[in-house]
C-alpha cells in the first residue's frame, strides 16, 4: 500500500545515502520474522532515522492527520496489540500509527515502525479484525525489512556502495555530492514506498499471522480484500493497487491459508474475534459523528503517485554478498 512520493526526494536519499555511507557493507543476516537471510547496508538505527525524516512529510501530503484524541489511541491500541507479538526485538521499536485525513484508500509504513492508514480505507471497514489486518500488513512490511531490501539493492545496482569502499578517504559530503545524482538517476522520478509482489505477499503472512496472535479473526484479512477489490469499480481508484497485485491473487493466497489447520481452528472460536460491536462502538460511531460535522479534510490533493516495480527481487542476500554464509530458509 505504497507509492512514490516525489518531493523531498533529496532528503530521504541523502538520509539513506548518509547511513550507507556511515557503516559500509554490514553482511548479512537472518531476518526473525521471515526466516530469510538478508544483506542489511542499513543498520536499525538508520532504518529509523529514515522513517523520521520522511514521516512528516508523507503526512503533510496526505493532508494531515485525523488528531482527534479517541480515533488516534484506538487505532494506536489496535496496532500495538499486534506489536507486542512480533518477532525478536522489533517490539522496541519506536513504533507509530497515524490515522491520515485523507479520503483516499491508502496504507504504507516507513522503516523503524511507522505506520498509515488512511481515513478513506478505515470508514469502509465494518470490524476492528480488518483494522487489525491493514496494520498487521504493513507491520510485517517493517519487521521484513523491506525497505532495507530496497534501498540495499538500489545502491548496490547503481555501485554506491563500491564507490564508498574506494572513496574511504574523502568525506562523507563529497560522497554524497557524488551518490546522490546516481540514486536519483535509477529512480528516475524520486524515492519509492512500494514494494514488489513477493514483499506484499509475505506481509500478508506476517499480517495474518500478527493479528491472529492477537486475537483477531483471520477472516478479518480476507474480508479487507475484497473491502479493497470492490473498492477498485469506484470511480477513483485505490492508490493501494497501483502498487500491489490485484485482490484476486492474494484473496486466493488468504482463503488458501484460512483452509489451513491452524488458520481454520481460528474462525468462530472463543479465543479469536473480528470485534464487530467494539469497532462501531469505539471507533465507527466517532468517525461518522466528526465526519457529520465537517471535522475532515475534503478534496485533499495528494501527491503523484507513481508504481517502480522491482521484478521479483526479495532481497535474497545472496546475489550481493560475497564471502558471507547466505543461506536462505522460508518462515511463514
Ligand atoms: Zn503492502
Amino acid at each position: 500500500m505504497q507509492g512514490i512520493v516525489r518531493s523531498g526526494l533529496g532528503k530521504i536519499l541523502g538520509v539513506a545515502l548518509a547511513a550507507v555511507l556511515g557503516v559500509g557493507v554490514t553482511g548479512c543476516s537472518t531476518n526473525p520474522a521471515t526466516g530469510r537471510s538478508q544483506l542489511n547496508l542499513l543498520s536499525r538505527a538508520h532504518e529509523i532515522s529514515i522513517g523520521s525524516e520522511a514521516q512528516p512529510q508523507l503526512v503533510a501530503e496526505y493532508g494531515g492527520e485525523v488528531r482527534d484524541p479517541q480515533l488516534r489511541a484506538y487505532v494506536t491500541r489496535v496496532g500495538m496489540s499486534m506489536v507486542e507479538y512480533t518477532e525478536g526485538d522489533f517490539r522496541d521499536l519506536p513504533w507509530e500509527f497515524t490515522l491520515l485525513d485523507s479520503d483516499v484508500i491508502n496504507a504504507f509504513a516507513l522503516p523503524g515502525g511507522k505506520v498509515f492508514v488512511s481515513r478513506g480505507l478505515v470508514q469502509k471497514m465494518t470490524n476492528e479484525a480488518q483494522l487489525a489486518a491493514v496494520l498487521g500488513h504493513e507491520i510485517g512490511h517493517v519487521t521484513a525489512r523491506h525497505a532495507n531490501d530496497r534501498i540495499s539493492r538500489q545502491l548496490i545496482l547503481t555501485g554506491v556502495v563500491v564507490g564508498a569502499t574506494v572513496a574511504a578517504g574523502q568525506s562523507d559530503s563529497d560522497l554524497v555530492r557524488v551518490g546522490v545524482p546516481v540514486l536519483v538517476g535509477t529512480t528516475g522520478t524520486g524515492f519509492s514506498l512500494s514494494f514488489d509482489r513477493n514483499q506484499e505477499l509475505e506481509s500478508d503472512r506476517l499480517g495474518m499471522r500478527y493479528m491472529t496472535r492477537a486475537g483477531y479473526d483471520p477472516r478479518g484479512m480476507l474480508q479487507l480484500m475484497e473491502i479493497l477489490r470492490d473498492a477498485s469499480g469506484e470511480r477513483s481508484q485505490p492508490e493501494w493497487l497501483s502498487t500491489h497485485p490485484l485482490p484476486e491473487t492474494r484473496i486466493r493466497a488468504i482463503e488458501q491459508r484460512l483452509a489451513s489447520g491452524s488458520y481454520s481452528r481460528m474462525i468462530d472460536a472463543p479465543t479469536h474475534s473480528l470485534y464487530e460491536e467494539r469497532f462501531r462502538r469505539e471507533f465507527l460511531s466517532r468517525l461518522n459523528q466528526l465526519a457529520d460535522a465537517g471535522a475532515f479534510n475534503r478534496d485533499v490533493a495528494v501527491g503523484e503517485i507513481v508504481p517502480i516495480q522491482w521484478g521479483g527481487w526479495t532481497g535474497e542476500c545472496c546475489s550481493g554478498c560475497a564471502g558471507a554464509s547466505c543461506g536462505t530458509s522460508h518462515g511463514h
